[in-house]
């Protein structure tokens, strides 16, 4: 191992990333400015994180052999996407620490292991219940009732491999879709909003928390996040908790996402635990003293951790899919000319329906103008001029 669990990684060092999309990117953009070189390791070829990092290695995560090397240039060895196979995590943890471990990366990448993780640590969550074969849907259905979500167990994310069921009948076709699939069925939550916290944890210990984040989503797909939401305060005091209770417990080193629901009884419930940065933090980058992607490069780094404090009154984020696309080029030129706006882009060339491309942050005395002015903001791109 090129550094011990207390050692400081010190700018100058090479800090690897498995994956390399948007996340890496932004990731590897905040390790830059610290004066660090970034490695990311990741199947794709002209994947976002390569436009801007140091070095890429393209490989299969199953190439135990390519996971070596690339895991023996580094000093750590951090993450940007949660579905990866155990064995690059084992093959890179024998040559650099990796944040958040392949232990803790286990625990979440399965709904029904993070379920029974947060039942085993007191912290509440969807009713749940295994739903893999027909036998365990039926008595899932008698456990949790209906509505309910039939979610896949693994491999999801934005809602992709799950199903909203009203009917045994409906639970039925929607579980012969899964072909046999590990799956969950989850209790339907009638929730008043979306709410998730970013969490960062350093192996000193040291905690930060930022949020709570107020998630609208479209297409379960994330569409605009605003922070502050007065509405909200009731929850943040909680949410904070919770989340700082999952980075310990969990013994996770890095950047962490906890996504919550908030029922209409008051009842606050997690709904995921995300171990790397998150959508619904990107406004950090503009909004706050230190952004969700340089609490990761400290944290992993055993650096002290970053104030989240806000520079601004209020700030929101709309996310920019490629359905924006469907008319042509977007009008740049439109959000670059407003002072309030701030583009992201994250360099992919193919704009496919659903896919992330970018995102537009609106900078406001207050959340309620900067959410009109994302919003706003990103129907002027649409208008192509
Ligand atoms: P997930 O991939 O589990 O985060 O789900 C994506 C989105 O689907 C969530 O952000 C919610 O908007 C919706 N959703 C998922 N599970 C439930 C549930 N149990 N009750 C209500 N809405 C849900």
């Amino acid at each position: 191992m090129s550094s011990t669990p207390t050692e400081r990684i010190l700018p100058g060092a090479t800090l690897g990333v498995l994956g390399s999309g948007q996340l890496g990117r932004m990731f590897a953009m905040a390790a830059t400015r610290l004066g660090y070189r970034v490695h990311v390791y990741a199947p794709e070829h002209d994947a976002p994180a390569a436009d801007v990092c140091w070095r890429q290695t393209v490989g299969a995560f199953e190439d135990v052999a390519a996971v070596a090397e690339f895991a023996a240039s580094v000093s750590v060895v951090t993450l940007e996407f949660e579905n990866i196979a155990p064995i690059a995590t084992e093959t890179a943890a024998k040559y650099a620490p990796v944040r958040p471990s392949g232990a803790a990366l286990y625990t979440v990448q399965d709904r029904l292991r993070e379920k029974l993780f947060l039942e085993k640590i007191g912290v509440p969550c969807t009713p749940f219940a295994e739903a893999t074969t027909a036998a365990d849907l039926a008595t899932a259905i008698t456990q949790v009732g209906l509505p309910a979500v039939l979610k896949t167990a693994a491999w999801g994310y934005d809602g992709k491999g799950q199903a909203l069921v009203h009917t045994v009948d409906e639970a039925t076709a929607a579980h012969a879709e899964l072909g046999g699939q590990p799956a969950v069925l989850e209790g339907f939550i009638d929730f008043q909003c979306e709410l998730s916290m970013l969490v960062a944890r350093n192996p000193a210990g040291e905690v930060a928390t930022f949020g709570p984040l107020a998630n609208d989503h479209v297409n379960h797909i994330l569409d605009v996040s605003t922070f502050p939401d007065a509405s909200l305060q009731p929850a943040a005091a909680e949410a904070a908790e919770i989340a700082a209770t999952i980075a310990r417990e969990l013994d996770a080193i890095g950047l962490m996402c906890v996504e919550f629901f908030w029922a209409r009884d008051g009842r606050l419930l997690v709904n995921e635990i995300a171990p790397r940065p998150h959508n619904s933090g990107h406004l950090t980058i503009d909004a706050c003293r230190t952004s969700q992607f340089e609490q990761q490069v400290r944290a992993i780094c055993n650096l002290p951790l970053g104030s989240f404090e806000p520079v601004v009154g209020g700030v929101a984020m709309a996310n920019l899919l490629g359905d924006l696309w469907a008319g042509g080029v977007p009008d740049w030129v439109s959000a670059l000319a407003d002072p309030q706006l701030r583009l992201h882009l994250y360099g992919k060339v193919h704009a496919r329906p659903g896919r992330k491309m970018g995102h537009l942050v609106a900078l406001a005395d207050d959340a309620a103008t900067a959410r009109a002015a994302a919003i706003a903001g990103r129907e002027r791109l649409a208008r192509r001029g």
